[in-house]
């Protein structure tokens, strides 16, 4: 039986990475008393991050983690309250927006949607069966320390992929750095790192087809096909690191907010925040597959913020 809270909160955020904490900071200070709801992964993509080198005001770079905590406790001091819970739908078509979990039904006047992304898996055999302990996994920082002095695969070609595999030099004896395109797309500083690191094998023009499990049910070898001629081969190695981006965490919403085909928020037309129905805006990874940056994210939570702020004073 789903519980409903009895108060109306002023304004719900959805959402504790950077876009969600930074609306929350916002909206704190303007007395609004915000209800940060949290999802799956409090804190939200940087606390599995390593180390953040371009969040503007941190010379010697950030631990992703630490920012996060800082941020947190930053919200808190404004009497932010956070809930652990997952929103599986809602209901935005009164004046009162209506929030869903599997045991609690939560009422907002204004909503502020921070949800994210998560990583994408590639969808071939092997993958799902052996994700989590069982070598497959999306997280070198939460997950590097266990393949001390085994060799991986990281797979992708972006700044993501790039900074795993870095990560991983400091455990793996060897790092495969697999991408289907010659060229990766990280930025030049990340991608110089990792193709001239020792411990880091480019593995280019090429695709895993399957992850290939031993007798226990471990990853023993990745099956790879070459883009370029087709040929095929096998990588032996003990885990895999997918880091081929992320799909927005827009599920909830589908039917209520402008999503386009990918998910993502589709914002209205002159705002980078503003969605199809007033009162509700959207903020971070969620709403951008352009820029995707911590720093963006958290302009983005404090343009939503301040959105709210002035359309709950308009009421
Ligand atoms: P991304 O930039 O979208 O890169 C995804 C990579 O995965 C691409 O190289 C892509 O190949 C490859 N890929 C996608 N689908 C694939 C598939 N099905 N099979 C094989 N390969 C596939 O994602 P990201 O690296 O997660 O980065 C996301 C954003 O966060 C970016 O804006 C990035 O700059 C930012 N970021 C920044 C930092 C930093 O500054 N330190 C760190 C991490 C992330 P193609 O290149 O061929 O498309």
């Amino acid at each position: 039986m789903s519980e409903t809270e009895s108060i109306i909160h002023d304004v719900i955020i959805l959402g504790s990475g950077c876009a969600g904490l930074t609306a929350a900071i916002y909206t704190g200070r303007a007395n609004l008393k915000p209800l940060v709801i949290e999802g799956t992964q409090p804190g939200g993509q940087l606390t599995t991050t390593s180390e953040v080198e371009n969040f503007p005001g941190f010379p010697d770079g950030v631990d992703g983690f630490m920012l996060m905590d800082g941020l947190r406790k930053q919200a808190t001091r404004f009497e932010t309250t956070f809930a652990s819970d997952l929103i599986e739908s809602v209901d935005l078509s009164g004046s009162v927006k209506v929030l869903k979990s599997s045991t609690k039904t939560y009422q907002t006047k204004s909503l502020i949607v921070a949800t994210g992304a998560s990583p994408r898996l590639i969808g071939i055999p092997g993958e799902k069966e052996m994700f989590g302990g069982k070598g497959v996994t999306t997280c070198a920082t939460c997950d590097g320390a266990f393949y001390r002095d085994m060799d991986v695969a990281v797979i992708g070609g972006g700044d993501s992929a790039c900074e795993e595999a870095l990560f991983l030099t400091r455990f793996c004896s060897k790092v495969y750095l697999v991408h289907r395109r010659d060229e990766l797309r990280a930025s030049k500083i990340m991608a110089d790192r990792a193709v001239n690191h020792e411990k880091i094998e480019m593995v280019w023009n090429t695709v895993p087809t399957s992850i290939e499990g031993d007798e226990t049910g471990n990853v023993k070898s990745i099956k790879t096909r070459n883009t370029q001629d087709n040929s095929e081969g096998e990588i032996p190695l003990k885990g895999v690191f997918i880091a081929i981006g992320h799909v927005p965490n827009s599920k909830a919403f589908e039917g209520s907010l402008n999503l386009d085909d990918q998910g993502y928020f589709i914002p209205e037309s002159g705002s980078q925040v503003r969605t199809n129905i007033p009162g509700v805006y959207v903020a971070g990874d969620c709403a951008d597959h352009f820029y995707r940056q911590a720093i963006t994210a958290a302009g983005m939570g404090c343009q939503a913020a301040i959105e709210a702020e002035r359309w709950l004073a308009e009421q």
